[in-house]
């Protein structure tokens, strides 16, 4: 998805959202980006850049989501 092409159907027409936030810990977050295929609909979510990923929590924590 992330190189323009859908996994599920290999359609070129993805659309970039920035969406869910992922919680670093009880105030932060980092966005993930969804890749959504205006084809079939498929829907795949990643935290793209390196400066993000190194933001997230630790292997061994976990954090609730704020709602
Ligand atoms: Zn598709």
């Amino acid at each position: 998805m992330k190189n323009g092409t859908c996994i599920k159907c290999q359609s070129e027409k993805i659309v970039k959202v920035k969406g869910r936030a992922v919680w670093k810990d009880w105030r932060s977050y980092v966005k993930a980006t969804s890749f959504i295929c205006k084809e079939c609909g498929y829907v795949e979510e990643w935290v793209v850049t390196e400066k993000e990923r190194s933001e997230l929590p630790k292997e061994d924590s976990l954090y609730d989501t704020i709602t």
